[in-house]
């Protein structure tokens, strides 16, 4: 690894934590029982405890590792309401109604968390900048117009095409052919929207413990019964909020959950022209890559976050790096000369049917799966999941039930990932 790449005060860690730590909780022991019991302290976990809590059912979060360790504090903050399946996969296998009814969910979960957060006064560089998707090739700028085109009504995204001409207004790059502005996606700093959330959960009476793993649940007459590295405690209803760490004491979830690292890397501060000049309206961007690429600005706007997949199997932050640089410099040759202070990566939780999932079993409910698109999806399921536990009337949506797919011999080790990517490199150098 050459480390002339790294600045002096290189850190294997996200970004975010630079200017959100960790918090240190409030309790450090754990209560005998709660009403409700959230294993992981996620987006999803702390967006259900508050409604629980707020319902007055008393509502203990726990997490294996420090609070928000998980995606919620590590991701890209790029803030979409889309499902990876289009209409017409979703067609043919549910049905055009219930086809329409989860891309129709998945909008009015983007709606609700720009609600949510201003109704909270949630002060986390929420911004609606728009998305810029780029094609990567004239063949998928083609599908892109063909598809704008012809969008089912009712459904239309609010944007506009860009044709090879007009790129630079969007991206100073010569890697790409078209692409899609899309208006409604938004961006924000995911470890300050996990720190507001943490602040009102405890505002509403959550008791939140870290470092507290849950090793088993077993269920009982009354409830449960959950064993953790602190201790037992007893529950009338558990939520699992797990997504990409999803482990061994809910082997049911695991058995569904593909766990798949997704990299990052921050640039140093960089000369504010040139910073400027290269994503000129400052939108979150992606391409149109089966291996995702994404990136953006960073809030101050000094610094480009890039995102990607970039080796066969899970490394470690440092060694994403290079790569990851590597895959940078294609897009912004610019930033040759630029020097990364920060690389980290985090288990996103995909699914086999590529969309995500929630549902209960008499008493222990769980959302999770988001397929990397989870800023939204995640923060709407966990408030619908706490209003499904409180028992409120009409708190299901069109993905409650969905049925959950795993395949036989899958047990959480998602031993094909390696010959997937390498089939999706290709796919992308060619389509
Ligand atoms: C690098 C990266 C970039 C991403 N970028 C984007 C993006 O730009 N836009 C977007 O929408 N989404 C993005 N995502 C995905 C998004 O962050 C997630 O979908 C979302 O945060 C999931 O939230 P969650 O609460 O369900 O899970 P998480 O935030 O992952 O939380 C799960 C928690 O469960 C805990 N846990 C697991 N097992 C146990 C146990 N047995 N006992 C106790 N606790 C346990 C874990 O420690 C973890 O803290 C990205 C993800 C990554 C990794």
């Amino acid at each position: 690894m050459d480390q002339s790449i790294f600045s002096a005060d290189f850190k294997p860690e996200p970004y975010w934590w630079d200017r959100t730590p960790r918090p240190v909780p409030l309790e450090a022991t754990l209560p005998d029982q709660a009403d409700v019991v959230i294993v992981g302290s996620g987006y999803t976990g702390l967006n259900a405890g508050l409604v629980t809590a707020r319902g007055g059912l008393s509502t203990v979060i726990v997490d294996a590792e420090q609070l928000g360790w998980g995606c919620s504090s590590r991701n890209g903050g790029q803030v979409s309401g889309e499902v990876k399946p289009s209409y017409k996969a979703l067609a043919r296998l549910h049905g055009p109604a219930q086809a329409y009814a989860i891309i129709a969910e998945a909008r009015t979960a983007l709606q609700w968390v720009g609600d949510f957060i201003n109704k909270e006064g949630i002060d986390c560089d929420y911004r609606h900048c728009g998305r810029f998707h780029a094609a990567h090739s004239a063949q998928q700028y083609a599908t892109q117009k063909q598809e704008f085109k012809s969008q089912v009504k009712g459904l239309e995204r609010d944007g506009h095409l860009v044709d090879e001409t007009q790129i630079r207004n969007e991206v100073d790059s010569p890697f790409y052919h078209g692409g899609l502005v899309i208006n409604q996606h938004a961006s924000l700093d995911p470890a300050r929207y996990h720190q507001a959330l943490y602040e009102r959960t405890l505002a509403s009476g959550c008791h939140v413990v870290d470092n507290c793993r849950v090793e088993n649940i077993v269920r009982n007459a009354d409830g449960f019964n959950l064993g953790t590295a602190k201790g037992q405690i007893r529950a009338g209803k558990v939520i699992i909020a797990t997504s990409g760490y999803t482990g061994s004491a809910t082997p049911w979830h695991q058995r569904r959950i593909i766990p798949i690292g997704s990299y990052m890397l921050a640039t140093e501060m960089l000369d504010p022209d040139l910073a400027r000049s290269l994503i000129p309206n400052d939108r979150v961007v992606s391409d149109t890559r089966k291996l995702v690429v994404y990136y953006r600005l960073s809030p101050d706007g000094h610094r480009i976050l890039f995102g990607a997949r970039v080796s066969y199997k899970e490394t470690d932050p440092t060694s994403s790096a290079g790569p990851l640089r590597l895959e940078m410099l294609r897009i912004f040759p610019q930033l040759a000369d630029a020097k990364i202070t920060h690389s980290w990566m985090g288990f996103v939780g995909y699914t086999f049917d590529k969309l995500p999932h929630l549902g209960e079993d008499n008493g222990l409910f769980y959302a999770m799966g988001y397929c990397g698109s989870g800023i939204c999806l995640s923060s709407y399921f966990g408030h619908r999941l706490g209003q499904q536990a409180l028992g409120i009337p009409d708190a299901k949506i069109p993905m409650n039930g969905l049925r959950f797919e795993t395949r036989p011999f899958y047990r959480g080790n998602p031993w094909f990932l390696g010959p997937t990517i390498r089939y999706y490199q290709i796919r992308d150098r060619f389509n």
